[in-house]
């Protein structure tokens, strides 16, 4: 169920887990994409199982990039948990609102 924002009423809110698994999956394949532009082609381009050893070489390039690159990403998606909703659950994209469970649950306490 998607929630609304408690000010503007938008469904356009971001909560902050779906925001970190997000950040991290982005971080993720950036990594990875770097990781598979790095392997260079010294192979000749005439015969087949030269592709597939190229594109076995890419793959595994990006997939190391990828893994050593956790801890930066991880990084980044705590600082935008820390920067973007501090100690709040949820983030209005609409009117920036940022607002958490207790306030969902607990309307007239706000
Ligand atoms: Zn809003």
């Amino acid at each position: 169920m998607a929630q609304h924002c408690l000010i503007c009423d938008s469904t356009v809110v971001a909560s902050k887990d779906v925001t970190t698994t997000v950040v991290i999956l982005i971080g993720t394949l950036e990594n990875f994409l770097l990781g598979v532009t790095e392997v260079q082609a010294p192979l000749p381009e005439n015969e087949q199982h030269h592709y597939l050893a190229q594109m076995l070489a890419r793959i595994s390039k990006g997939v190391s990039r990828a893994t050593s690159g956790y801890i930066a990403t991880q990084a980044f998606a705590n600082d935008v948990q820390k920067y973007q909703f501090s100690h709040y659950d949820y983030l209005c994209l609409r009117c920036g609102t940022l607002f958490d469970q207790d306030s969902i649950d607990n309307p007239h306490d706000l």
